[in-house]
């Protein structure tokens, strides 16, 4: 595996390899990972040629300085993984080589960027929006991989791909869970053992109003699964919506994508999770 550091010699790298006519694909990352980023890494390997996987932990999409410095950066095991995962290029830029001094940004993402994830980490969006956009412009990737995990995080990036006329193709790829319906994040090596059995509420509701949502009306259903978490000790609800696939506004019954998303703290952690209803 290659592995790069500066954009210069990263983009010397790729434009060579273009011009052996093969396809990019990125998989974006903060690193610390698990089987959940390494799907990607899969999904990536069979539909493009050369697969750059980049590890940058964006400040600029942290909301609290605390969370920003205590994030988990375990470099070299990551390393170990994406090259026993035969990803070809890692791309592990320092701060200084993504951000000059003084740097801003806004892209008006409308009102996605204020609901829910958006309503709760304000600024998040425009922060991701920024990274994403200067490595989409860096790698030039045919197709970026993202993981349905955040799902309004894929929906902030097709609407900027779309604003900004770009060319990539955006590609949503199925949560990985543990054992037990944890979704799997990095931020779960702060999970103990009693958080994690908690925790577990998360993907319980999910399927609960997956498996009633025939029988029950989108208010009765939120209320059930709503019901449902309050009971877990230790798990304090931010939010449990369902919302059209699309627009992440309520869902009505003209919505043609439902999903449910939901997110809640365990212990000291902040975790999200969804499942697509219909
Ligand atoms: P992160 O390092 O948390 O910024 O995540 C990098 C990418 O991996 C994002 O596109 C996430 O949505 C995706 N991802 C994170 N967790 C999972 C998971 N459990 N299953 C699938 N994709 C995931």
């Amino acid at each position: 595996m290659k592995i790069f550091t500066t954009r210069e010699n990263l983009h010397n790298y790729l434009d060579e390899r273009r011009l052996n006519n093969k396809t990019i694909g990125l998989v974006p990352t903060m690193g610390a990972l698990h089987n959940g980023h390494l799907s990607l890494l899969d999904f990536a390997k069979s539909q493009t040629d050369e697969v750059v996987c980049s590890i940058f932990v964006n400040p600029t999409q942290f909301t609290d300085p605390t969370d920003l410095e205590k994030y988990p950066r375990p470099i070299e095991s990551d390393i170990k993984k994406l090259e026993s995962a035969g990803c070809d290029v890692l791309f592990n830029p320092p701060v200084s080589e993504m951000y000059t001094a003084n740097e801003t940004w806004h892209l008006n993402i409308g009102h996605l960027e204020h609901l829910l994830e958006g309503a709760i980490r304000p600024g998040h969006y425009q922060g991701v929006t920024q990274i994403v956009s200067k490595l989409f412009n860096l790698i030039e990737p045919d197709i970026a991989f993202f993981g349905q995990k955040d799902y309004q995080q894929v929906l902030v990036i097709d609407k900027m791909v779309q604003l900004l006329n770009m060319k990539v193709k955006v590609v949503m790829c199925p949560i990985v869970r543990e054992d037990g319906g944890l979704a799997m994040s990095s931020r779960n090596v702060y999970l103990n053992a009693a958080d994690r059995e908690h925790a577990l509420v998360l993907s319980k509701a999910l399927n609960l109003a997956k498996e009633q949502f025939a029988h029950h009306t989108f208010t009765e259903l939120t209320n059930l699964a709503t019901d449902f978490i309050n009971t877990e000790p230790g798990v304090k609800l931010d939010y449990f919506e369902i919302a059209d696939g699309d627009s992440l506004y309520p869902a009505t019954p003209l919505s043609k994508k439902i999903v449910a998303l939901v997110a809640a703290r365990v212990g000291n952690t902040r975790l999200i999770d969804n499942v697509i209803l219909s």
